[in-house]
């Protein structure tokens, strides 16, 4: 019976996997089908359709294009369908702010298929409660994150998303703890729960794909103040390699053989 039992299972379980077997396979020729007919990346449009259904919104608020890349991609891993929240009236001058929100546009519609939501953009607002920290970098960022994660704030409240999250942290160049604090201390006041996490292992790889996909990338911040502060430490940058490369050429020159210097001074 015992032996029966075990024979008639085993039986049942190579039945089973050639079963199994021939469903994968038939799978797989209807995917390569489908494949043929709408193209795959149809295919994938489709599926994430279907997967976006199942996810719980999120309004992510996006400073721009090249930084949003890894957190939608993340977020959507983790059970989430982000809709992206724009309002950045810190990035001088207006050009250079339409560059970026059309950047972030056409990388939303052709490439994420994530909706952009393009709110308001209060410059005014930003010159009485942001520019008069000049040049106290700590407080003018505090300002500045407080004016757009609670703008995108009352988006979220107002469209009825229970989530709000923010793609500031991806770059290593803006002041995590001072971001999370706003976040964290806006959000429940608009009966919003955070999302925070720590995006910025993801800068290298959201710099690699950007670049691929031709994106726009810019060097400063934002602000008229980042500009300056970005190129001065360009600068710095530039004196340090500058003076290392001249520090690797005397140490070369020290490093020359006895005869060379001879034959040198012989010459
Ligand atoms: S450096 Fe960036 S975050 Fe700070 S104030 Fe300027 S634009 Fe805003």
């Amino acid at each position: 019976m015992h032996d029966e039992r075990v024979s008639h299972e085993g039986t049942t379980d190579r039945r089973g996997e050639a079963d199994v077997d021939a469903k994968k396979s038939q799978d797989a020729q209807e995917i390569l089908d489908a494949k043929e007919i709408l193209g795959a990346q149809e295919i994938l449009d489709a599926r994430a359709s279907v997967d976006a259904g199942e996810r719980k919104p999120l309004l992510l608020h996006a400073c721009c294009g090249p930084c949003s890349l890894e957190p939608v991609r993340l977020l959507r891993e983790q059970g989430y369908e982000p809709t992206i929240c724009w309002t950045n009236p810190n990035i001088a001058p207006v050009a250079e702010h339409d560059l970026r929100l059309r950047t972030l546009q056409a990388w939303a519609a052709e490439v994420a298929h994530v909706d952009v939501i393009v709110a308001g953009d209060d410059r005014a607002a930003w010159e009485r409660g942001v520019a008069p920290a000049g040049w106290d970098r700590p407080r003018r960022c505090r300002a500045c994150y407080a004016l757009r994660l609670a703008e995108s704030c009352r988006v979220a409240r107002e469209r009825g998303f229970e989530y709000i999250s923010t793609t500031l942290v991806v770059s290593p160049y803006q002041l995590f703890d001072t971001c999370h604090d706003v976040l964290f201390a806006l959000a429940p006041r608009f009966g919003l729960t955070p999302v925070w996490q720590d995006f910025r292992p993801q800068y290298p790889e959201a710099t690699t794909r950007s670049r691929e996909l031709g994106m726009y990338r810019q060097n400063y911040c934002g602000c008229r103040f980042s500009a300056v502060e970005a190129a001065v430490d360009r600068q710095h940058a530039r004196d340090a390699r500058k003076a290392a490369r001249a520090q690797q050429r005397a140490a070369k020159k020290n490093a020359a053989p006895v005869t060379h210097i001879t034959q040198e001074i012989t010459a």
